[in-house]
């Protein structure tokens, strides 16, 4: 007897070979069978009489075949299959090309139905390789046809999506043999949301989704196993947001007088958006409950002295905070600026990187001498003589003991896991408690995405940028105008201001002309602006080497850099005032838009300008949207219609919950599954009255944690 467990091979007609092609597809089982989802129907759900049928059509037909033969064709060593077939009105001549087998299956007299387009044949129409199946006989009225008789050319018939030489008629046919099934399926959502949100219940939608009587079933089945995987998502978030409440951290309280006498010492006056901010983590890490909130904003929006505002105030509870970047560069460059900007309170610092251990205190400018040994590092963080330490990953992977780690900032990285939350606990001094966690990230992530990535965290976000900066002037360049490109940067290097190249490889290129780093550095140093300092960075560089090159480049000995990907995040050269972007079709909007960040960071008018040797449409478009567009969200979103999530977000896959049929768009629906996971965990956090629900959500992780 077949039940939901059963191997797909135990399925009438599934041999080896269909079992093998099925299990690349993940169809092992007959429930995964059941889980394999249309992702599209195509309409025949009216049945057209032959003499109605239009060239240009789609059309489903029932008749009977009157003629059927196979020959081969002299000239083109094709196999055709001809066959006339009439109803009532008409007849019809059909087409197939290269199947044999067809005269073999249908013979004169059967009654068939027939889908796919109707074409031109000198004035009057013919199918060709229309889908068939035989149907029923006798037939019955002309408007009472396709009352579930066909499963491939009648009514709204799925398509899925499918690999290695497997027909749709196959998968259609072995779901039709076990749909039955569906119904044996353990319903785990709670009755009481499903009732909320009028949703089917599961066996139903599952029914549903493959074999719809009309449009109507295939939203009310879509609707309910989206919100499955929503509310899934949700749970989870919400289930370690509950582990969280449950934890205790250090409270941080405000000092306000000197927080607002900090404030007052910098160089400018706080956004709006980044007071807004600073409040809300303010008010978190005041209570005893650790904080878990994510800070969005745009590149350039000012982060950085948001995370400085928290840990100014952790340093000054005599607390240790922690900010962790992804980039050397960056640890260093947050070091040296933060150091400047907490020169004049009592608050010690270091930085730890793979190849740099400094500490400061007191002083403008970081010098040889603040560099101090392993040994030495590792012994004040312990000691707690250090108040606040920069670092990349060399903070949780190496012999780091923390004297009472309560704050810690994550710069750029979208991800910082459950694990690794769990070693700084482990490493934060204090059994008892866990820190406080801020993730900061310029990665514009819309509403709807966020909240099925970070369901757990609060979300504070920058969404103005600081008063005079300039809009950042973008341009499409063409090949032609490459020369007057170069004497425009000659103008700006004239006016004291820097320059960004990007290439998108780092070593010489192939025949491809895809430009590379190295090329570029060689021809603009000796051929384009051999009286200009020109710099080169990229990632197969020594980590020493780049920050000397980098260095150069703040210090202005360096006048053109020319990178890779590697000056992406972070990285702050408010002198800098163009720049340039070879190939530029080769990367993501997104992706573009973090270049384009690296300029017009001070008052001085920016300028990026986009090379590209190709002139297909979509890619100038695809273009166009970064001149037209300056909002880092708009242009994800562009970017995540025409891409998807993966791509776009490539590095932080990884988070990536796997959606079979909900779309990271419906907010809306999102939104109510966080609500119902939210009011289910308020009433049952244990889910001991949910138990088919805590079954499913284990399932869940298992399988999420696997990949
Ligand atoms: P991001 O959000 O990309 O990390 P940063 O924190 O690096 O941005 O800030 C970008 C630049 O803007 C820095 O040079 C910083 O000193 C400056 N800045 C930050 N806030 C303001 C502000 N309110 N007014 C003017 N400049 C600011
Ligand atoms: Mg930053």
């Amino acid at each position: 007897m077949l039940t939901l467990n059963t191997d797909i091979t135990k399925i009438n007609r599934v041999g080896v070979v269909t079992a093998k092609k099925l299990k690349k597809l993940s169809i092992e089982t007959v429930e995964d069978l059941l889980f394999y989802f249309p992702f599209r129907y195509e309409d025949f759900s009216v049945i057209k009489s032959i003499d109605n049928l239009v060239a240009g059509e789609s059309a489903n037909i029932v008749g009977q075949i009157e003629l059927i033969q196979g020959k081969r064709s002299p000239r083109k060593r094709m196999h055709i299959t001809e066959a006339l077939v009439s109803d009532e009105t008409e007849s019809i001549k059909i087409i197939w090309f290269n199947q044999p087998f067809i005269s073999k299956n249908l013979h004169v007299g059967d009654r068939v139905s027939l889908a796919g387009k109707v074409e031109d044949d000198y004035g009057g129409v013919i199918m060709k390789s229309p889908v068939y199946e035989k149907i029923k006989s006798p037939l019955p009225p002309l408007n009472e046809r396709g009352q579930n008789n066909g499963v491939h050319t009648q009514g709204l018939v799925p398509n899925y999506h499918l690999t290695s030489n497997i027909t749709q008629k196959q998968v259609r046919f072995l779901i039709k043999q076990i749909i039955n099934l569906a119904n044996d399926l353990i319903d785990w959502l709670p009755e009481e949301t499903r009732k909320n949100l009028k949703l089917l219940k599961l066996g139903e939608a599952i029914n549903k989704i493959h074999f719809p009587k009309n449009q109507e079933d295939i939203n009310n089945a879509r609707k309910r196993l989206a919100f499955d995987e929503l509310f899934l998502v949700q749970m989870q978030s919400q289930l370690i947001k509950l582990s969280l409440r449950k934890s205790k951290a250090e409270k941080i309280s405000f000092l306000e007088k000197e927080t607002k006498d900090f404030v007052d010492s910098l160089s400018f006056r706080l956004t709006n958006h980044q007071r807004q901010a600073s409040w809300e983590i303010l008010q978190d890490i005041q209570k005893d409950k650790p904080m878990a909130r994510l800070l969005e904003g745009d590149v350039g929006s000012g982060k950085t002295v948001v995370a400085m505002i928290a840990m100014f105030n952790t340093a000054l509870n005599k607390k240790q905070a922690v900010l962790m970047v992804p980039t050397e560069i960056l640890a260093r460059q947050h070091f040296e600026s933060i150091s400047k900007m907490f020169s004049r309170s009592k608050i010690k610092m270091a930085v730890l990187t793979r190849s740099e251990r400094r500490m400061s205190h007191n002083v403008e400018r970081i010098t040889q001498k603040d560099k101090i040994s392993k040994k030495k590092m590792i012994e004040i963080i312990k000691n707690g003589e250090v108040d606040v330490i920069i670092g990349t990953h060399a903070l949780i992977q190496e012999d780091i003991k923390f004297k009472n780690l309560s704050l810690v900032i994550i710069d750029e990285q979208h991800r910082f896991g459950v694990e690794q939350r769990k070693v700084l606990v482990d490493k934060s001094g204090n059994k008892k408690t866990v820190p406080h966690l801020l993730s900061m990230t310029a990665t514009p992530i819309p509403r709807s995405l966020a909240l099925a990535l970070y369901g757990d965290l609060d979300i504070s976000m920058i969404k103005e940028m600081p008063i005079g900066r300039k809009k950042i002037i973008t341009k499409i360049v063409g090949e032609d105008k490459r020369a007057q490109a170069y004497s425009f940067i000659r103008d700006q290097v004239k006016m004291d201001r820097q320059v960004f190249v990007i290439c998108p490889l780092i070593d010489f290129s192939d025949k491809l002309g895809v430009k590379s780093v190295k090329d570029e550095y060689e021809k603009l140093n000796k051929q384009v602006f051999p009286n200009l300092n020109i710099g080169i960075l990229h990632g197969k560089m020594r980590a020493k080497e780049k920050e000397r090159i980098m260095q150069d480049f703040i210090d202005k000995k360096i006048d053109i850099l020319v990178a890779t990907t590697v000056i992406e995040v972070g990285v702050d050269i408010p002198n800098a005032s163009v720049m340039m972007i070879e190939g530029a079709d080769r990367f993501g909007l997104a992706q573009l838009h973090q270049f384009r960040g690296r300029v017009g960071r001070s008052e001085h008018q920016s300028y990026c300008l986009l090379f590209t040797e190709s002139e297909a449409s979509k890619t100038l478009n695809r273009l166009t949207a970064l001149v037209s567009n300056n909002d880092g969200f708009s242009l994800a979103e562009i970017d995540l219609k025409s891409r998807g999530p993966g791509e776009v977000y490539g590095t932080m896959q990884k988070g990536f919950p796997e959606l079979k049929i909900a779309r990271l768009f419906d907010y809306e629906l999102m939104k109510l599954a966080k609500s119902e996971a939210e009011k289910l965990i308020e009433k049952d956090s244990s889910l001991n009255n949910h138990q088919e629900l805590k079954e499913k959500i284990g399932e869940w992780e298992d399988k999420v944690h696997l990949e």
